[in-house]
């Protein structure tokens, strides 16, 4: 076995020389590789799991080794050690543990709507434990005179407390003994309860797991490294967040995981920051020719802003020093991020180098293509657009025309990243609105040659500085914090539906001004159908109120037909028509200056970023803007402090603050899916300690011993292998 490794990690270590097979590093490295084979054994040979129970835990928890068990987590602990009195119970108590008898069973109710009502005592008072579903079971499970011990989230009706579905057990002596106070708490699943894998059953599993484990454990992190920060080892830490004697220990394991957490993720994307300044060369665009000039100074219908100015400097430093750029560009919706990007692809062609931009959806694709020809209309650059839809033969046609180089400019969608279409010299890839294109994605383009190109991601999202410090560790970061000129702010305001007679007069008073309005529809995957209804209600209420022929009104939805879009999309451009009905397709990058006022309907379900977003559609010419934020009348708190958080600032990195203090980073701009933020025990709102201080301590690391020659260092030495080895897996793959 350990002999195909060997030949394993000589194909790892290609050309590169380095002492990996130094006789301490391998031998650290072998008993570290037996402790992975530990930690990579499949779960169903854990004792009490085998196949069928091993293909639930696979399906439901996603759990396929031993590792896997060890790092689900418990997300919760019961303190046994504090049963809480019923008649202490309070409005406010989270999740309580009680102890007592029940008194009496009911089953209240039929058919659907059944349920079993158990009334449970504790001796100073009574509390209901609501049942709707496994009513049979529990009924022949649940016995009088057995003491109980219960779990669970109490809900007050009426003065009176009930708990629905509570965790219940029998109180066995040693509960009484306080040995074990807290209890692991594991979520678990409907059918992973059926057969038998309760909280209790999975922790019985960890049990026998983590008894199994002691001396099998691989340590990930340098021993200095945790003596420095008084950091538990994996092993203890491993036993104390699923059985912790006490609260102090259970708190230094959390600290411990968290820590591990967020240092890999600092290595990871500072070792390739260093790797790429080092190792990856980039095209030397050293001249600035005909075509930049010749634009910049008789083409360009404006100045520059001075931001727009520093970036296109700042742009211009990298790509001539030899090394790779990859840079990110936040600048709030508005401020001309596309026109930077075009400089940018000019100084390219001016080296002779062919470039790209890529955009999420087709509408802002085709509204880059127009906008960018409409620019370089007589100059000596062919522009061409690649989609989804464009038919065919023009797709074998531009294909034809990139390979030969004589195409310039490529803009596109998804589309530019499919296997086929190959550049004859890409050397500059722009991405807009990146946070909507997934790593991969990212990654795919720079194989598209074989020095990468320089690369340039753009977002009006701003990201909150733990974010960026975190999960752009790898990218150098430039701003646009200034408008164009001549911009007024957008009056934000928010209005009830019950109002909504007001908001119709208001457009009719600026669509007869001359301007055009957009209402936008939430959009939510989950009941496509009922969004799209809706959209169609809406539709057709606004039609009733600003009739034909005098009103025109398109409409736009993800469900059309792309040449459908863009006629209705063209309509709405050229002012054929008034009003445009629309869900969040319109939510990026659409640029229709004469369009002054935003209503968006159901405000209180949009996140902030998609909000800011929508509402940067509008402002974009030289006339008052307005956005209308239409709610329900009745609004839960975090949807009253979105709404709020709209009407009070337009600075997008006020918002993008707000909302990762609202929301968590979670669902923070798609970036889970798009999985970039994948954190499983550290939190990037309270953990931004932690976050500088793993970051300077990967920093420190990688300035004394950048490639872990150190033996110290070897467990790094050996996750970047491992990580080296993965990620050419998923190159062949
Ligand atoms: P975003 O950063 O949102 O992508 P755009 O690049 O779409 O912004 O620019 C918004 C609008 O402002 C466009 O119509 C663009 O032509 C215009 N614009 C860009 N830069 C300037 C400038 N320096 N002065 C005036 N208008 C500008
Ligand atoms: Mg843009």
């Amino acid at each position: 076995m350990w002999r195909s490794w060997l030949a394993h990690l000589h194909g790892v270590q290609g050309g590169e020389s380095s002492s990996l097979f130094t006789p301490t590093f391998f031998i650290y490295a072998y008993e570290e590789k037996t402790m992975a084979l530990f930690w990579d054994t499949k779960i169903e040979f854990l004792k009490g799991v085998g196949p069928a129970r091993a293909a639930l835990l696979q399906k439901e928890l996603n759990i396929f080794t031993f590792g896997d068990l060890l790092t689900y987590y418990p997300f919760r602990y019961v303190d046994k050690s504090h049963f809480v009195s019923v008649r202490d119970i309070r409005d406010s108590a989270n999740y309580i543990v009680t102890k007592g008898f029940v008194v009496r069973q009911e089953l209240l109710g039929s058919g659907r709507t059944q349920r079993l009502v158990i009334t449970f005592s504790d001796g100073t008072g009574n509390i209901e434990l609501v049942w709707f579903k496994g009513i049979k079971w529990i009924r022949e499970w649940i016995k009088p005179n057995v003491e109980y011990i219960v779990m669970g989230k109490p809900n007050s009706f009426n003065g009176k407390y009930s708990i629905p579905h509570p965790d219940i057990e029998i109180l066995r002596p040693e509960d009484n003994l306080i040995k074990q106070n807290f209890q692991p708490v594991y979520s678990t699943t409907e059918k992973l309860k059926a057969q038998g894998l309760t909280s209790k059953g999975i922790s019985k599993l960890v049990q026998q797991l983590l008894s199994e484990a002691k001396g099998r454990i691989p340590e990930v992190l340098p021993t200095y490294v945790m003596v420095q920060n008084k950091l538990l080892t994996r092993q203890d830490a491993l036993y104390a967040i699923h059985f912790p004697e006490n609260n102090e220990l259970l708190q230094r394991a959390i600290y411990r995981f968290k820590f591990e957490e967020l240092f890999f993720i600092q290595l990871d994307y500072q070792y390739a920051k260093k790797e790429r300044r080092e190792k990856t060369s980039g095209f030397i665009f050293d001249k600035i020719g005909d075509n930049f000039n010749n634009f910049y100074h008789h083409h360009l219908p404006f100045q520059l802003t001075n931001a727009q100015k520093r970036v296109v400097r700042e742009i211009r430093n990298d790509v001539k020093t030899g090394k790779q750029m990859n840079r990110l560009l936040q600048g709030d919706v508005g401020s001309g991020k596309t026109l930077v990007a075009l400089l940018s692809m000019l100084i390219a062609k001016d080296n002779g180098f062919q470039a790209c931009m890529m955009a999420p959806t087709e509408i802002l694709a085709n509204q880059h293509y127009i906008g960018i020809s409409k620019f370089l209309n007589g100059l000596p650059i062919k522009v061409a657009l690649l989609t989804g839809s464009t038919k065919a033969a023009e797709k074998r046609k531009i294909k034809a025309q990139l390979l030969e180089g004589e195409i310039d400019i490529l803009v596109g969608t998804h589309a530019l990243i499919e296997d086929d279409v190959k550049f004859s010299n890409l050397g500059f890839v722009v991405i807009d609105e990146q946070h909507r294109f997934g790593v991969e994605q990212r990654a795919k383009l720079w194989t598209k040659n074989n020095i990468p190109p320089h690369v340039l991601v753009m977002t009006a999202t701003p990201i909150p500085r733990t974010l960026a410090m975190t999960f752009y560790g790898d990218l150098d970061c430039s701003v646009i914090d200034e408008l164009p000129p001549g911009r007024k702010p957008i009056k934000t305001v928010h209005q009830y539906d019950s109002d909504r007679l007001k908001v119709f007069a208001f457009l009719e008073k600026q669509i007869s001004l001359g301007r055009q309005v957009y209402v936008v529809y939430p959009l939510i995957k989950e009941s496509e159908k009922l969004d799209l209804k809706d959209l169609m209600d809406g539709y057709e209420s606004i039609s009733r109120r600003f009739p034909l022929p005098k009103y025109q009104i398109s409409i736009l939805h993800g469900q059309m037909k792309p040449a459908d879009k863009d006629y209705e999309m063209e309509r709405f451009k050229k002012g054929t028509t008034h009003i445009m009905v629309s869900t969040t397709v319109i939510e990026v990058g659409v640029d229709v200056p004469n369009a002054t006022v935003m209503v968006i309907e159901n405000s209180e379900r949009f996140g902030l970023a998609q909000l800011h977003q929508l509402r940067g559609r509008v402002g974009r010419g030289g006339e008052q803007s307005y956005c209308i934020l239409m709610t329900a009348d009745k609004l839960s708190y975090d949807g009253r402090e979105r709404i709020s958080t709209m009407v009070r600032t337009n600075d997008g990195f006020e918002i993008s603050e707000a909302d990762l203090k609202l929301r968590g980073p979670g669902d923070l701009q798609g970036l889970q899916q798009s999985g970039v933020v994948n954190l499983k025990v550290a939190d990037i709102v309270k953990d931004e300690s932690i976050i500088r201080l793993t970051r300077n301590v990967v920093a420190d690391i990688l300035s004394v011993d950048a490639n872990f020659e150190n033996l110290d260092n070897a467990p790094l030495k050996l996750y970047i292998k491992n990580k080296k080895t993965e990620r050419n897996w998923s190159k062949i793959s």
